[in-house]
């Protein structure tokens, strides 16, 4: 479309705004050209012709009204571009076609009239032009159509008239339709920079909506899986409680993986992330659409279950929720054997807030964990109790060092076929005067998650060296560690500047770390247990087998020891599976040039077993219960250490 004054942009909305100004102005323009047209047609009447003062007038003028009329019906109606873009042209085409025939009428008239009359014509003309561009303004193409028609002809028709009045006009005239297509093209500049900088407002409005939008989803989404995250689930809880005016039962269920860590270990973050996206559409396919999920932590997944649900039901869901994970992973690096647990808090029987809910999901799910991996568990009134119980032992346990309650039991490590005590493992013991004696199972869990183990292990250790000073020399002595111990360098400084102090020698102390705490973070174990190694302290890894045991990491791991955990030994007369399982890992031991103990060992026949698939090194009841060192009386006699109690059979 022909602008002639656009400024270069020529965009739809544009098109629209000057359609919008337009259809004010045009039918306002036409009224002009009407009035002015009547009032030069009366003055002339009589003398002019009939044909010119009324049928040719008559005709302009109704053309005229019909355009106003026209432009102003457009104002109820919706045109689209192409609609709009077609009545401005037809504007700048009647300008053209009106001035043509006003002027030639005009000019028509002058011949007919006295001076007064011309002058008439003079001033009707140029009135007339000044207020088509006034009108016009938005319509550049207009604006230059009608200075070009009526303006350049009457200019050149007046100046040219002889007569010096006329030829003033004219020149005045031009000067000032000269002003005013200027100030109206840069007016229409302007206007046209208005609009194209309102549209670009409009799209970057659009554009940080758009970004707003993505950001919100961003914010709400697990990046890895789309599922919701931890934040959009709580939303979802705080919004479903506060919704939910007639206490609707719901359950709230939370799933964690267990033995997750070390894929990403041995099989890469890659294969990891694959198994977590297989895990949620697992997760997903079990659960049918019946219920919210989310992804609200690494290995932890979250669910809600909108409606009510019988016990029977719950569990069978966590049945299936674990069967479901149970299943291989196939990755390229071989299979992936995981497994998933569940806790599940009802509401309201269980909680009334979303963080009770959750606490509480998480502790039955805690429980099921610690009962047997892979299973499911929902909130009861013995969690309840237990929960009370466990905040008592974190308020006991804080005051526990100061107020001297906590001991030490050994029990002694010894080769099987001689009985000959090599070293003996510290215990911990609790007996506070409100709690009686509380199990370092339970205490130890606890402290780590208060953080006070570090002062326990600390504690204990000063305790435990003070003792092995006055033990023979052959005899070392064998120190738990937990994991929150292995993570902190400061703990690994306080124990050796502790054994620096006493003038003990770190060959006869050995660190026992679980296998568990060394999955937690394999990269960082193996590099304390290097370092704890270079200083000359032994390292067993505990409770070998009682976790995910893979034998691919094994290789990876800086040990003296490994401890085959008990529960191999309770299965081992009655089962060969158990037999063969010990046999390997004896052979492993001995191709890692690593020394391998049995725990658990309660019975002559175990020891015998035992004996006979080559292993020496034993712990157990029927050699030993732990007990206080004093219980233990340590003398050496031809080599032996002899205990006063319980002699070895
Ligand atoms: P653990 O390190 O595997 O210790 C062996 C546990 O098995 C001890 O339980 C011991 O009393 C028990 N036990 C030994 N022989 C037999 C047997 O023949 N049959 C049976 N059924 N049990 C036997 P305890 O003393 O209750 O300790 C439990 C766990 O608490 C320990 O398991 C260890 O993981 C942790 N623990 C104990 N003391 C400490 C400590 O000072 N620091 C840390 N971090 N953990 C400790
Ligand atoms: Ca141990
Ligand atoms: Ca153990």
């Amino acid at each position: 479309m022909i602008q002639w004054a656009s400024g270069g942009r020529e965009t739809e909305e544009i098109v629209f705004a000057q359609f919008n100004e337009l259809l004010t102005k045009v039918p306002l323009l036409y009224f002009i050209l009407c009035a002015n047209s009547l009032a030069l047609a009366y003055t002339h009447h009589g003398t002019a012709p009939d044909y010119l003062t009324i049928y040719v007038a008559g005709i302009l003028s109704v053309a005229c009204l019909l355009r106003a009329f026209k432009w102003h019906s457009f104002r109820t109606k919706t045109f689209d571009l192409e609609q709009a873009k077609h009545q401005i042209k037809m504007t700048v085409l009647f300008s053209i076609v009106m001035g043509i025939g006003f002027s030639l009428w005009s000019f028509t008239l002058y011949s007919y009239g006295d001076i007064g009359l011309r002058a008439h014509v003079a001033y009707y003309m140029s009135v007339t032009v000044i207020g088509i561009i006034v009108c016009l303004i938005h319509l550049p193409a207009a604006v230059w159509s009608t200075t070009i028609t009526v303006g350049t002809p009457f200019v050149l028709f007046f100046s040219t008239s002889g007569q010096p009045v006329f030829v003033a006009i004219a020149i005045n005239f031009s000067m000032v339709v000269s002003v005013l297509v200027l100030i109206a093209l840069s007016y229409y500049r302007a206007f046209s920079n208005v609009i194209v900088a309102k549209q670009d407002l409009q799209l970057q409005h659009e554009h940080t909506q758009q970004l707003n939008i993505q950001n919100e989803l961003l914010a709400n989404q697990d990046g890895l899986t789309k599922l919701a995250n931890r934040r959009s689930f709580a939303n979802y809880l705080n919004q479903k409680l506060s919704d939910n005016a007639h206490d609707h039962s719901f359950i709230v269920g939370l799933v964690d993986l267990d033995g997750f860590k070390p894929v990403n270990d041995i099989h890469g973050h890659a294969a990891g992330d694959r198994v977590l996206m297989e895990v949620s559409e697992r997760l997903a396919t079990v659960l049918n659409g019946d219920s919210m999920l989310a992804r609200i932590g690494g290995d932890e997944f979250a669910l809600v279950i909108d409606h009510s649900a019988s016990h029977d039901e719950i569990n069978a869901l966590g049945k299936n929720i674990t069967e479901a994970l149970q299943i291989p992973f196939t990755m390229r690096t071989g299979l992936v054997q995981i497994s998933g647990s569940c806790g599940f808090a009802i509401y309201p029987e269980t909680g009334n807030t979303v963080d009770e809910l959750m606490d509480r999901a998480d502790f039955a799910l805690y429980q099921a964990k610690a009962e047997a991996r892979g299973s499911s568990i929902i909130f009861s009134k013995e969690h309840r109790r237990l929960i009370r119980q466990k905040s008592q032992i974190e308020l006991a346990l804080n005051q526990s060092v100061k107020n001297n309650e906590l001991s030490l039991h050994y029990q002694p490590i010894v080769n099987g076929k001689t009985g000959k005590i090599n070293g003996l493992e510290a215990l911990a013991r609790w007996y506070n005067p409100e709690l009686g004696h509380v199990s370092p199972t339970d205490f130890i869990a606890v402290a780590e998650k208060t953080g006070i183990v570090t002062d326990i292990t600390l504690h204990l250790f000063e305790k435990a060296i003070c003792d092995l000073k006055v033990w023979p020399s052959y005899l070392y002595l064998s120190f738990n560690l937990s994991v929150h111990d292995v993570m902190s360098s400061n703990t690994l400084q306080e124990l050796m500047r502790i054994i620096d102090n006493h003038g003990v020698s770190s060959s006869r102390v050995q660190f026992e770390i679980t296998e568990t705490t060394m999955m937690s973070d394999l990269d960082h174990c193996s590099k304390t247990t290097k370092t704890l190694q270079e200083h000359g302290f032994m390292i067993a890894l505990d409770d070998f087998g009682s976790g995910y045991s893979s034998l691919s990491y094994i290789h990876k791991l800086a040990f003296d020891n490994l401890k085959i955990d008990r529960s191999f030994v309770d299965h081992l007369l009655q089962d060969q599976r158990s037999q063969g399982v010990v046999k390997t890992i004896l052979e492993l031991c001995s191709s890692f040039e690593v020394s391998c103990t049995v725990e658990g060992v309660e019975t002559v026949e175990q020891k015998d077993l035992l004996l006979a698939l080559g292993c020496t090194q034993m712990q157990g009841y029927y050699f030993y219960r732990p007990a206080p060192i004093e219980l233990l009386i340590l003398t050496e006699n031809n080599g032996e250490i002899m205990n006063l109690l319980t002699s070895p059979s």
